[in-house]
């Protein structure tokens, strides 16, 4: 919990906090607190964990633009424009909240079809706090329909495959039905986790990145919770990756399992830069630093994870560790979790678009595609250049 003020201002922190704790579920109370988490996430997004945008301004100004790309609502009265949203994560809900507000008449909307693989939107800031038990699945991933009920948008729960540019269309996971037909077309996919091809990783170690994965982290906690309480062996955890999402379950988790009784917890944060949190600013990295060492954290910095092996005692695995220097170690775990690694969705790839090498989609300022004259992209899939293309 402690680092969660380094994520947002105490405000929003405190806000959130208290959204919570006073349980206030109602859908309209989960979008105003939706919007003043993305109105402050954003700024972090600027000056720590990503070189993007800020999302809330993204979306905004991406929302006008995708308009206009198809000739704006006056220019084809009478004939909706379609606006397609793929992914209904920070950058797509929001833009589609964004681009739902716009336009004062009737007439003048455009008709917005937002599309995700999921039924629950997930405001992965509290995705901890669900792991837990101290917030519950209504208040974290509220479902799309309720969350979008009086908006205008359209919802549709569909995995896409594939885009069609030409046609201008986008296809479902079998690649073959139609999900919609678009005049413009936002991609919004996000990340997923990634294992570096690390051999073992995929198969022992968990990830932290969905609600499913977040519901397997939970199952193991309380498995370690039954755990017979003569058991003398300390638990012992690795977490991989001390960016924010692995600083946090690092401090968190070795609390959470101390919660029960005589329980002995060792935890290590591996990392393969020298230096934790590399996109915070120094005080945010000694605050954590600080706090990890408090906490006991062992932080094994200059490190990257070679190999994850299955042990002879059941449930641990080998972490097989390579420092900079060359040298090798290794820690048997019980608990392996993976925070690092994140690629772009596959959808990208097979569509062809421009991409930078890691796999991220190239956009300009108005956060048009390279190359493209009515696809738009936003949030972490995006590699953005300040600069204006010829198309833009
Ligand atoms: C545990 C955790 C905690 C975090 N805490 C913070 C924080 O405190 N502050 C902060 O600024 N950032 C935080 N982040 C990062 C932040 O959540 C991301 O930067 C943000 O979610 C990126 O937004 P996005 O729209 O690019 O992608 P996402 O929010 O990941 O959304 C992508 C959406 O696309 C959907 N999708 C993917 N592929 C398809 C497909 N083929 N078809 C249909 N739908 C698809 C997914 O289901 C998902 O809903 C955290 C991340 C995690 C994992």
């Amino acid at each position: 919990m402690i680092i969660r003020s380094y994520f947002f201002s105490r405000e929003a922190y405190e806000d959130s906090i208290d959204y919570v704790t006073k349980k206030k579920s109602t859908i309209a109370k989960m979008r105003n607190f939706l919007n003043l988490c993305l109105f402050f996430s954003s700024g972090f997004l600027v000056f720590g964990w990503s070189p993007n945008p800020p999302v809330s301004n993204s979306a905004r100004s991406l929302a006008a633009t995708s308009l206009e790309s198809s000739g704006g609502p006056e220019e084809k009265s009478g004939n909706t424009q379609t606006v397609c949203i793929i992914g209904g994560g920070f950058g797509g809900l929001f833009c589609a909240l964004s681009l739902s507000s716009l336009g004062k008449e009737e007439k003048e909307k455009p008709k917005i079809v937002l599309i995700d693989k999921r039924e629950r939107f997930v405001f992965l800031p509290l995705l901890y706090e669900l792991c837990v038990g101290d917030a519950t699945i209504e208040e974290v991933a509220p479902t799309y329909s309720d969350l979008l009920e009086g908006t205008g948008i359209e919802f549709i729960q569909a995995d896409v495959c594939d885009i069609d540019k030409q046609k201008q269309v986008v296809y479902s996971a079998s690649g073959e039905e139609e999900i919609c037909k678009y005049d413009s077309v936002i991609l919004a996919t996000g990340n997923e986790a990634s294992f570096f091809g690390v051999p073992g990783a995929e198969k022992f170690a968990q990830a932290f990145y969905t609600i499913e994965d977040c519901y397997e982290l939970r199952k193991k906690l309380s498995y370690f919770d039954a755990r017979d309480s003569d058991f003398e062996k300390p638990l012992e955890v690795v977490v991989v990756g001390a960016g924010y999402s692995g600083v946090e379950l690092a401090l968190n988790i070795g609390e959470r399992l101390c919660k029960s009784d005589d329980m002995h917890v060792n935890t290590y944060l591996v990392h393969r830069g020298n230096e934790i949190l590399p996109s915070a600013s120094d005080f945010n990295r000694q605050s954590s630093e600080a706090e990890l060492v408090k906490k006991g954290v062992q932080l094994l910095t200059g490190t990257s994870v070679n190999e994850v092996q299955s042990t002879e005692a059941e449930e641990r695995k080998k972490v097989i560790l390579r420092k900079n220097d060359g040298s090798i170690e290794a820690i048997e775990c019980d608990l392996l979790l993976w925070t690092t690694g994140n690629k772009p969705s596959d959808i990208i790839k097979r569509a062809n678009f421009v991409t930078d090498k890691n796999g991220r989609i190239v956009t300009g300022k108005s956060l048009a595609v390279k190359g493209e004259k009515n696809v738009f992209a936003i949030g972490e899939l995006i590699y953005y250049t300040c600069f204006t293309f010829r198309w833009e």
